[in-house]
């Protein structure tokens, strides 16, 4: 299961000259959206949720002033890197510049676009295809301003010019891709643009595929743009989240299942986790692990377990948003550990964390656990807990689901 990609790269050479005499001193990405976060921060967030561990930032105007904010710093578990372009190389030249530190397979994001999809799913489809590379596609109301990808028969077959005086509804570029290292091969000497270059190139070649999506999209090129973004991109942050305990809902409880060899899947668990991922929520494993404080493994044993999780979910197009882990145990040997701590269920602490870490959707959110202790930790923290017995965790998640979509419905009514 070694296949799942653990790297991402965000491009961002662009001057943002269409934004003006705003991003003079301040690179596009870093513009700060609501408060003093800055839009690349979005963008670091999606890609380090869904389980990649690598990030390289690929920065161009004011590359300096991004190495110095981001260069060696870690978000969630990734780590992220920033190289400079010495003159501007275009998008596809730019990756040229890394070649030596690229894995065989990354994906590769638009510094000034957020597009808000499964990153797994797209990864799952290019995994599953030959295509050197595998675009997201959005249908936007204005597709003129970007420029359409014209598709047949399920393939892209052509990429139309920019031409905002033909309006109307159509396909576009999502500006997120899984690429193959290969396709450096085909980059003439730079400047090479991936989409005006190589896409077509790929097109003639068969070697391209696409995805729709339709979640949330924002390229932020002009003013109104950036503007809608203060409103709108904090909001894309406010989830709901579903809460699953890991040891008998995600795996099979083999009894301090800590060795990789003892990771089953529960059946569906996969199935469930990516439809919550399509769904748009947060997904959080709160997960007692008692093992830990009895001295039976260590805390390093239950991360290596779950990145393995996150791996195996990944070849499903599904991810775990976060682990939240409570070692602990009143009857535990390891000093340190061997206390009853908030974090423990049946308390909620694992849970308050999350919701603090997190702009939760409280009222919509809910945990799955197979214990009683699991369902009153929920209670504890306020949020709705469904007890699983054992069968198919995706079929099980269609009734929370029914139960929890209902309630919304009827809300919206009132
Ligand atoms: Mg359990």
């Amino acid at each position: 299961m070694s296949g799942a990609i653990r790297q991402a790269v965000i491009l961002f050479g662009g001057k943002g000259t269409r934004l003006g005499q705003i991003t003079r001193d301040i690179p596009k990405p870093m513009l700060a959206i609501a408060g003093d976060r800055p839009f690349l921060d979005y963008l670091i967030e999606m890609i380090e949720r869904h389980g990649y561990e690598d990030i390289l930032l690929l920065a161009g105007h004011l590359g300096d002033k991004v190495a110095a904010a981001y260069d060696g710093k870690v978000v969630g578990g990734a780590r992220l890197r920033v190289f400079c372009e010495p003159v501007p190389l275009g998008t596809a030249g730019a990756l040229t510049l890394v070649r030596d530190v690229l894995d065989p397979k990354f994906v590769m994001m638009n510094g000034d676009t957020l597009f808000d999809i499964n990153l797994r799913a797209l990864e799952r489809t290019a995994q599953a295809g030959g295509a050197l590379a595998t675009l997201a596609l959005r249908e936007v109301p204005d597709a003129g301003r970007y420029g359409r990808v014209i598709e047949a028969g399920g393939r892209i077959v052509a990429f139309g010019e920019k031409d905002p005086t033909h309006s109307g509804a159509g396909v576009i570029n999502g500006g997120i891709y899984v690429l193959r290292r290969e396709i450096l091969d085909l980059v003439p000497k730079p400047p090479c643009s991936i989409e005006q270059t190589i896409f077509p190139l790929l097109v003639a070649r068969g070697q391209i595929a696409g995805q729709h999506f339709s979640g949330y999209f924002l390229d932020v090129d002009l003013p109104e743009a950036l503007a809608q973004g203060q409103l709108e991109l904090p909001l894309t942050r406010q989830r709901p989240a579903a809460f699953l305990d890991r040891d008998g809902v995600i795996n099979v409880d083999s009894g301090y299942a800590h060795r990789l060899e003892d990771l089953v899947f529960v059946p569906g668990a996969p199935a469930a986790v990516r439809r919550l991922n399509d769904l748009g929520y947060y997904v959080f494993v709160v997960t007692n692990q008692a093992g830990v404080a009895r001295g039976f493994y260590g805390l390093d044993d239950v991360h290596r377990f779950n990145a393995e999780i996150q791996r195996r979910l990944a070849v499903e197009g599904a991810h775990i948003d976060r682990f939240y882990i409570a070692p602990y145990h009143p009857d535990g040997i390891v000093p340190e550990f061997a206390i009853d701590h908030l974090d423990r269920k049946p308390n909620p602490g694992l849970l308050l964390k999350a919701m603090a870490d997190w702009p939760v959707v409280k009222d919509r959110s809910f945990l799955i656990g197979d214990k009683e202790s699991d369902i009153e930790a929920a209670r504890r923290a306020g949020v709705a807990g469904h007890q699983f017995h054992g069968g198919d965790l995706d079929a099980f998640l269609s009734g929370v689901l029914r139960g929890h979509l209902g309630d919304a419905r009827s809300e919206r009514r009132r």
